[in-house]
């Protein structure tokens, strides 16, 4: 069992507050347990459960281990504002996948009556680290505007999965060789014409993901899955 703990002070390891509860109380870990404790930022300690007090769970640390299930690869999932329960879902299976960093766009077609909930996402972001084994928690920035998305990535190594694109594919355009990928999916209203064309001015490719028009986390999700294959990273 995997629990994130924001700061770990490595000579008095515990879970207090809410981890405590939930690891003595809702998961009912016993003495002589083996857990390990995550920072999120890249540090995972292994230890053995000494004590369950009333207020906390007291650890014994046996083992320290860095960046364990963490990608080679920098991957940024630039994801326009979509209903925050999509949001949610793309957030928690980019986390899965093993996106670094994710951040929300608005670009001309996005829904503007639509707010995230930041706090919500961060800890979606962190139950998913805990359940599918990696340490870093992939950092979810504050939206920006098309105009800013464009300065941000101009002549960088991105990719936009398109829906109206019929023959940039994903394959062709992999370089095995860089280590930094930015992925872009457009909103459910689709990207502009004009939006199209300064992506492309700015360097970034759009590729198709089939003839069937996907939901855009759907998008998301199949466009990292196909990157992070193509890049080497699954081994199959
Ligand atoms: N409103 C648009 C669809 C937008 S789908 C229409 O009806 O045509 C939301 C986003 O998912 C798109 O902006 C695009 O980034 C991505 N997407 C969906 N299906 C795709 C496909 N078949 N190929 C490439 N990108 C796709």
């Amino acid at each position: 069992m995997r629990f994130y703990l924001p700061s770990i002070n490595k000579t008095n390891l515990e879970l207090t507050g809410e981890a405590h509860t939930h690891a003595a109380y809702a998961l009912r870990i016993r003495v002589g347990e083996y857990i390990t404790v995550f920072d999120g930022l890249g540090h995972d300690y292994s230890c053995v459960v000494k004590e369950i007090k009333k207020d906390k769970t007291v650890l014994e640390l046996l083992d320290t281990a860095e960046n364990v299930g963490e990608s080679e690869i920098f991957v940024t999932l630039y994801l326009s504002v979509i209903k925050q329960d999509k949001f949610e879902l793309a957030v928690q299976k980019a986390t899965e996948l093993g996106v670094k960093r994710i951040v929300p766009v608005y670009s001309t077609f996005t829904q503007r009556n639509v707010s995230l909930n930041y706090d919500r996402l961060n800890k979606i972001a962190i139950s998913a680290c805990e359940q599918c084994g990696r340490s870093r928690v992939p950092v979810i920035e504050q939206a920006l505007d098309f105009e800013e998305l464009l300065a941000r990535t101009k002549n960088t190594y991105m990719i936009f999965p398109w829906e109206r694109e019929m023959h940039g594919n994903i394959k062709s355009y992999i370089d095995k060789t860089k280590t930094d990928i930015s992925v872009f999916v457009g909103p459910e209203g689709g990207i502009t014409e004009e939006e199209k064309i300064k992506l492309a001015e700015c360097g970034a490719k759009s590729v198709t993901l089939g003839s069937r028009i996907l939901r855009a986390e759907t998008a998301a999700i199949a466009a990292l899955s196909v990157v992070f294959y193509e890049m080497g990273e699954w081994v199959l």
